[in-house]
């Protein structure tokens, strides 16, 4: 009978119809023919995002071990409010200060920001009498410049800690008599050093508060 068999075709249609349907909702197929692997998309790292570099993400690991650190405002009684970010300020109208000033009266004690171990004491012409201290790893050193004096007995290979008393706030090297203060700033270690010498940090956000 034409009626019945065009009647099983439309079922055997719409039954192949179904499975289709089916198959194509259940997604590719499980075994046998996986797509092939995507090659390794060959991207120039600086291509995928300018500001994500391995250089960069390193430093991003130094700064979070820094700020573990939880450096102490290196001059006693000062707290952070009193702090002024001038790292970036111009002197000598030729470069960066790169350091912080911290005012303060001559012979305040001057604290040991963090950890570490007295890596050099020099004279400088605008440092005047200056601490360098080596955190425990040698990342950084943490530099104290226009000091009075050292703390008794201060020496190189010393280990200090964090808040322990290494000299007094003063006006030695180019700072004006009438301004005795602390000028302070964490060099990396771990960088090239500059013909003027290593990589300064700036130390402002990274102090995490004072000591009275
Ligand atoms: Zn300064």
């Amino acid at each position: 009978m034409p009626g019945s068999r065009a009647a099983t075709l439309v079922l055997l249609l719409s039954l192949l119809v179904v499975v289709c349907v089916m198959q194509a909702l259940r997604g590719p197929p499980l075994e046998g023919s996986s797509p092939p692997e995507a090659p390794p998309l060959a991207v120039p790292e600086r291509a995928v995002d300018a500001g994500i570099t391995r250089e960069n993400v390193a430093s991003a690991d130094r700064m979070q071990s820094l700020m573990r650190r939880r450096l102490l405002i290196p001059v006693q009684g000062v707290d952070r409010a009193q702090l002024r970010d001038n790292f970036d300020e111009k002197r000598g109208g030729i470069r960066r200060h790169e350091a912080l000033d911290i005012m303060a009266p001559r012979g305040t004690p001057v604290l040991a920001a963090g950890d570490g171990v007295i890596a050099k004491l020099s004279r400088h012409p605008l440092g005047g009498i200056t601490i360098y201290e080596d955190d425990p790893e040698r990342n950084y050193s943490y530099y104290y410049a226009h000091l009075d004096r050292y703390a008794p007995g201060l020496h190189v290979g010393q280990a200090v800690r964090r808040g322990e008393v290494v000299g007094y706030v003063g006006s030695t090297g180019n700072a004006p008599a009438w301004a005795p203060h602390l000028h302070f700033t964490i060099l990396d270690l771990s960088g090239p050093a500059r013909w003027w010498g290593r990589r300064a940090i700036n130390p402002y956000p990274f102090l995490a508060g004072g000591s009275r």
